[in-house]
This record gives structure tokens, C-alpha cells and sequence, in this order.
């Protein structure tokens, strides 16, 4: 079956399907859709923009349509008869859109719960009528916990992103939310990557569930074109940044950082530049975020600066280029932020801009994607960073980082710029963020700075940059395969 019109779909979905243009299935609606149909539990993964959002809602909203002749319970607090969970508040939001037009002019109602909204909206939404709830953990305990929903009757459940709950620290939440749904229940797990971390998460949560993997953790997007910029720190950064502005061929871009007031930083920059950039992090309102999402949907924003919460869900069209100016702090977050261009087959451009103290992560990255990314020619006029010491080019016998982010070779970011040391051919083996720990270190240091604070790579000691043992990482993505788009 490769139609939606091969199933015997509620006359309304059917329409509703055809009104948003959907009749081919994609490979794992094609997977996923007859199974769940059936009832069966099903464990799916499969790559970014590969289309399991309509994989999970078509059979659910269609098993349900099916019983909604049956009165909801007249009793307060109600229960939906579905139930998805997501990790972030935008997902939550993407799923209610689609869900939304889906079950237009049927008999089903969709809510969606998450936090950054006054609660006493949710209490009152909550009082009505609603078959299928979308929600984040939080929310949804918070509700259940203030007696204003029930799980009672959830008889379909859906995880999406179930990696990424689990990486949230959400496990404890969803075993628990889990717990009060009604039993027996049809549970449905996807993600974009699915690994052995999340084995014991299946074996609790489903029964003989079928699984479908149509990617590796390593799926690598054909049709996301990458490359990273070997960068040294942030002036080069922001003249990159800088350079992306003026390149007419990206319509519209992500930047992605690890860093709230950077997002803000370098929003206020773009804008200084006559761009038209938003920014968007964790610690805004839930409005304010929805808003800037729906500003970005209409093409009325050219660069949205995000941290990670737009690295999944965030399915936008008419995006073309994702910008990595901080490399993620895990590695699966590299293929979910590439994840927002290339949606459903369509061509994207993902950049990567990589500091000198970044290569061990980078080789992290090639390790995990098993392959390596193209490193890419930096542009004409690449502004000079000063270097500075740095425990890297300190050799074996080099003080060790102090561990404080502040403390590594020197008191502060800006006090050691222009020491003006220049030499950086290291023969040192400092750890840069290659091992666990200096990635640790690395993640605390970013959240601080969120910049590369070491200088190399300055046209002028580029050379023996390719001599010294960082050089080695980058085996596989040396300028023989170097190129620009
Ligand atoms: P995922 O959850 O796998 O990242 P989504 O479900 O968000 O992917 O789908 C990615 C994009 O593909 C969306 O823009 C969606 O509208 C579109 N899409 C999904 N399924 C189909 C289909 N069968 N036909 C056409 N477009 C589709
Ligand atoms: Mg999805």
C-alpha cells in the first residue's frame, strides 16, 4: 500500500487528507500506518522530515473517530481517549497544528497542554470536551496532580521524540503519567533516532510491539548538503555569520547556539546588519515563542537565532540553511537541528562553524554520524583572531585546565585576546574536548562563553595548523574534499 486512499479511512479524514494534499505515503507511514491500524504497539525510527507525525496521528485519529458516537464520560475530571507526549512545547504545538487540520469537521477535539501557558487556561480548556491530548510532561502531571484531567480512558499513547524525553530527564514523568492510562492500551514509540539507552523505556511501555528502523542513529540526509568552517573564535564567528547575511541563496536559516543570551546577542547583531532576526530559547514565554514561530512560518523573519528547543519540530517549508555556530552539545542534536531543512525530501544546506578547541568534539560527531563532514574553504577576508596560551599549545607537561570555565590559561575571554602570540603549531596533547570529561568541561565552558576561546587558523598559521596533532582529527576532511556552497 504506498496510498492513503488504499485504507478504509473515516469519509472526513479522508477528505481532510486529500484538502492538505497527502496521498502518497511516505516509507514510514507506509511502515508504521497499517500496524497501528491494526492496534498493535509499534516502536518506529526513522530520520527527521521523514513524516511520523502523520504515521502515529492518521491511525489514531482513526481508531478513535470510530468510538466518538460513545459519550464522554460526564464526570469531572475527563479523560481523552488519546494521549501524545512530546519533549518540547513547539513539537507539542507542530503536532496540534497537524492534528487540528486532520480532524476538521469530525466529531474529535484536540487540546494541547504545555507549560509557559497561564495553567487556568488549561483548567478552564480542560472543562470542555476533548478526545486527544497533546502535552508535555510537566504540564500534564501538573493538571493530573491539580485534578483536572484524567487518564482513565487514554487508550492510545504516543511518544514522539522518545530519545529526546529520555535525554530531558523526563523517564521518571512518562513511567509515571504512563501508570494511569487504561489498560490494555495501544502505545506507539517513535523517534528519529532510537538506540540501546531507550531498550528498558520500550520494554516497559509496550507489549510485543513491532519495531520498524528505517534509519541508523548514523542515517546520514543525502539531500542536507555539509560542511563545516574551521573557525578559530568569535570575531571570525560573527564575520561568518556576517557573510551568511549577505549570501542570497539562503531564503531562510536557523542558527543554532548553546547559549540563551547568545541567541539574543546575535539577533541584536543581525538586526544591527538590517536583517530580520528573531531569537528563540527556553526561558521565553510560551506566546512570545509561538509567536515567533508563526513569524518565521509567514517569511517574515529571515534568521531565527535558537537554542536547541527549535531542534525538533520546527518543520518550516521554506527553510533553507541551518547554521551549527556552536556545535551541539550532543551529538544526536547535530542530525535533529540539520533535520530542519531537507523536510520530506527537499533540498537544505547545513554549516557548521567549528572553533580550534572544538576538533575533538568534531571528531565525536564524525565518529557517531560514521563519516566525516566536508570541511569547507573559509571565505576571502577572514579577519585575524589574536591567540592567546592556551593549555593545548602547552604540550603534554602543560598545566591541566583548572576546570573552571574562566580559569583555563587566563582570567578572562577578553583580557587575553591580543596577547598576540601567534605561534600555534602545537606538539602538545593537551585534552581538548575529545575525551568525556574535556566534552563535559567543554559543555560548561560553552554555556559560559559559548565561544571557541582559542586563537588559531589565521591565514598566516595555517600551515602548521595542518601539521599539528589536531590535524590527525581531521583525517577524512582535509582540503582535498574541501569546497564551498
Ligand atoms: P518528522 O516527524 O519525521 O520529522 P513530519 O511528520 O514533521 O516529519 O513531516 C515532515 C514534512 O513532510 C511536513 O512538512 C509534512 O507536512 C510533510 N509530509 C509528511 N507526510 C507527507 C505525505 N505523505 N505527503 C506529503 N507531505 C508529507
Ligand atoms: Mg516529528
Amino acid at each position: 500500500m504506498t496510498h492513503f486512499s488504499d485504507f478504509a479511512l473515516h469519509e472526513q479524514l479522508q477528505a481532510n487528507l486529500e484538502k492538505l494534499n497527502m496521498k502518497e505515503m511516505t516509507p514510514v507511514q507506509a511502515a508504521v500506518i497499517p500496524e497501528a491500524l491494526k492496534g498493535q504497539d509499534v516502536v518506529a525510527a526513522a530520520k527527521t522530515g521523514s513524516g511520523k507525525t502523520l504515521s502515529f496521528l492518521l491511525p489514531l485519529i482513526q481508531n478513535n473517530l470510530e468510538h466518538l458516537q460513545r459519550k464522554q464520560t460526564g464526570k469531572f475530571p475527563h479523560s481523552p481517549r488519546a494521549l501524545i507526549l512530546t519533549p518540547t512545547r513547539e513539537l507539542a504545538e507542530q503536532i496540534f497544528k497537524v492534528a487540528k487540520d486532520l480532524t476538521r469537521d469530525t466529531k474529535m477535539f484536540t487540546t494541547v497542554l504545555t507549560g509557559g501557558v497561564p495553567i487556568m487556561k488549561h483548567k478552564r480548556l480542560l472543562k470542555g470536551k476533548f478526545h486527544l491530548v497533546i502535552a508535555t510532561p510537566g504540564r500534564l502531571l501538573d493538571l493530573m496532580n491539580q485534578g483536572d484531567i484524567s487518564l482513565h480512558e487514554v487508550s492510545s499513547f504516543v511518544l514522539d521524540e522518545a530519545d529526546r524525553m529520555l535525554d530531558m530527564g523526563f523517564r521518571y514523568d512518562i513511567q509515571k503519567i504512563a501508570s494511569f492510562t487504561f489498560q490494555p492500551r495501544q502505545t506507539l514509540l517513535l523517534s528519529a533516532t532510537l538506540d540501546g539507552k531507550i531498550k528498558d523505556m520500550i520494554d516497559t511501555l509496550t507489549n510485543e510491539p513491532t519495531t520498524i528502523k528505517l534509519t541508523s542513529n548514523q542515517e546520514e540526509h543525502s539531500q542536507i548538503k555539509q560542511g563545516v568552517y574551521k573557525i578559530v573564535g568569535t570575531e571570525q564567528k560573527k564575520f561568518m555569520l556576517e557573510r551568511f547575511a549577505k549570501n542570497d541563496s539562503i531564503y531562510q536559516a536557523v542558527v543554532f547556539t548553546n547559549n540563551k543570551h547568545l541567541t539574543e546577542r546575535l539577533c541584536a547583531h543581525l538586526k544591527g546588519l538590517g536583517e530580520k532576526a528573531e531569537f528563540l530559547h527556553g526561558d521565553m514565554r510560551q506566546n512570545a515563542r509561538k509567536a515567533v514561530v508563526k513569524r518565521m512560518e509567514r517569511g517574515e523573519t529571515r534568521f531565527l537565532v535558537a537554542t536547541d528547543v527549535a531542534a525538533r519540530g520546527l518543520d518550516i517549508k521554506a527553510m533553507t540553511h541551518v547554521i551549527h555556530y556552536d556545535l551541539p552539545q550532543v551529538e544526536e542534536d547535530y542530525i535533529h537541528r540539520c533535520g530542519r531543512v531537507g523536510r520530506n525530501g527537499a533540498e537544505g544546506t547545513a554549516f557548521a562553524l567549528v572553533g580550534r578547541n572544538q576538533n575533538g568534539a568534531l571528531k565525536d560527531l564524525e565518529r557517531f554520524l560514521g563519516r566525516s563532514i566536508d570541511v569547507l574553504t573559509n571565505p576571502e577576508g577572514l579577519p585575524e583572531e589574536a591567540a592567546g596560551p592556551s593549555s593545548e599549545r602547552r604540550g603534554r607537561g602543560g598545566r591541566k585546565p583548572s576546570g573552571n570555565g574562566a580559569g583555563r590559561g587566563g582570567s578572562s575571554f577578553k583580557g587575553r585576546n591580543g596577547s598576540g602570540s601567534g605561534s600555534s603549531a602545537s606538539k602538545g596533547r593537551g585534552k581538548p574536548a575529545g575525551s568525556a570529561k574535556g566534552r563535559k568541561k567543554q559543555a560548561i565552558k560553552e554555556k559560559k562563553f559559548s565561544e571557541p576561546r582559542q586563537s588559531f587558523g589565521s591565514s598566516k598559521n595555517k600551515g602548521k595548523a595542518k601539521s599539528n596533532s589536531n590535524a590527525k582529527q581531521r583525517k577524512g576532511s582535509n582540503s582535498s574534499n574541501a569546497h564551498a556552497y
